[in-house]
């Protein structure tokens, strides 16, 4: 066990409280997957923990801690309670950990590890585990009713843990598909990005095909590439109903721009950059370092580049500043970019003289 984490669960224990390690960073370590996000969940109240780690912000009853590369999520022991609008009424804080393991959705995710690294495995989860299956704890269908981001949870690690849904699991998530309309865009989206991250992707569109989820997000798709990148995978899988910032909105139609010419070229690169041709170089399956020496080589990479600027455009060819110079600008890009003319002053203004 890395030192950073014995440290925190040390430092807990040594306050008189217990802690262990839950959630996703057990079931990943234990899958051979490095990750740095830790669940931690502890008898300390959030009053303790905020007092022993020094942190002043409230964060959902727990705390958050950043150390190095990790970022340490500590919870407390808790029961289910009612879930209204998919938050808890009221959070009810218990002392013994066996209660707080039940309230949590799926065996795998139910694993603990104490601070010696031995494993507590009250639910079965490693079975399902090495079975490659996903579970969930009680009963499926009262567990999706209460809180439905629970049926994107299914899909997201079957998705990207290429399991398989357990089958009391899936009857009830064919029953409860339609309460994904009750959850928040943003909700959805963190499951999807998660979803559309995995190179196993196309298990979880089928399976949000398959249940009725897709219609209920207004999500379609043709073909599609993994692309590392998410935004490539926005530009393919179109959803309607979860939200983007302006700048993701503006990345989507420029890559999907680009991808409609279904090329990469200077003129591609130097109207869209080098980000926006990778990702769509990625969608349209060319090879990334292709793109990337095409970039080194370019003779002008931006306006700036070129070697006359406009006032030396303006007093060459006694012309009034206006349109006539942008013209001018995009015929010399056009120019530089396809070769026939060097970006060198001289060239240039014989050039622009000859054209006069
Ligand atoms: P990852 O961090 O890789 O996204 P995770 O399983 O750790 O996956 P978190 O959102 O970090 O997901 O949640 C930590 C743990 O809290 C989960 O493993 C699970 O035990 C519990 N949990 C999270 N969301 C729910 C939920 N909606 N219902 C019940 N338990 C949940
Ligand atoms: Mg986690």
């Amino acid at each position: 066990m890395d030192k950073i984490i014995k440290n925190v669960l040390d430092t807990l224990e040594q306050h008189g409280f217990c802690s262990y390690l839950v959630g996703g960073y057990v079931r990943d370590t234990l899958l051979g997957i490095k990750t740095f996000d830790v669940d931690i969940c502890t008898s300390a109240l959030p009053k303790d923990i905020h007092a022993i780690f020094s942190i002043c912000s409230n964060n959902y009853g727990g705390a958050n801690l950043k150390i190095d590369n990790y970022n340490i999520d500590i919870t407390t022991f808790r029961e289910e309670s009612k879930y209204v609008n998919r938050h808890p009424e009221e959070v009810n804080y218990i002392t013994d950990l066996a209660s707080d393991l039940m309230r949590r959705d799926f065996t795998i995710n139910a694993i603990c590890i104490d601070k010696t690294g031995k494993v507590i495995d009250c639910l079965n989860g490693i079975n399902d585990l090495n079975n490659c299956l996903i579970k969930m704890i009680g009963d499926a269908n009262y567990r999706l009713k209460d809180d439905p981001l629970r049926i994107l949870r299914a899909i997201r690690f079957a998705t990207t843990l290429n399991f398989a849904i357990d089958d009391e699991l899936m009857l009830a998530l064919k029953k409860n598909a339609s309460l994904v309309s009750t959850l928040s865009g943003s909700r959805i989206r963190e499951e999807l990005d998660k979803i559309l991250s995995s190179p196993n992707f196309k298990k979880g569109l089928k399976l949000l095909d398959d249940l009725g989820i897709s219609k209920l997000i207004g999500l379609s798709y043709d073909d599609c590439f993994y692309t590392s990148d998410l935004m490539g995978m926005y530009v393919q899988v179109k959803v309607l109903k979860i939200p983007f910032t302006n700048n993701e909105k503006s990345n989507i139609i420029r890559i999907t721009e680009v991808v409609n010419k279904g090329i990469i070229n200077y003129e591609t690169l130097f109207n869209y950059g080098l980000y926006i041709n990778t990702v769509a170089g990625m969608v349209l399956n060319i090879d990334i370092k292709k793109i990337n020496q095409m970039y080194k080589k370019m003779p002008i990479k931006d306006r700036t580049d070129i070697a006359i600027n406009g006032s030396e455009i303006i007093e060459l060819l006694n012309i009034k500043p206006g349109k006539i110079v942008s013209e001018i600008y995009s015929e010399l890009i056009t120019e530089i970019l396809s070769g026939r003319l060097k970006n060198k002053k001289s060239d240039i203004r014989k050039y622009l003289l000859k054209r006069k």
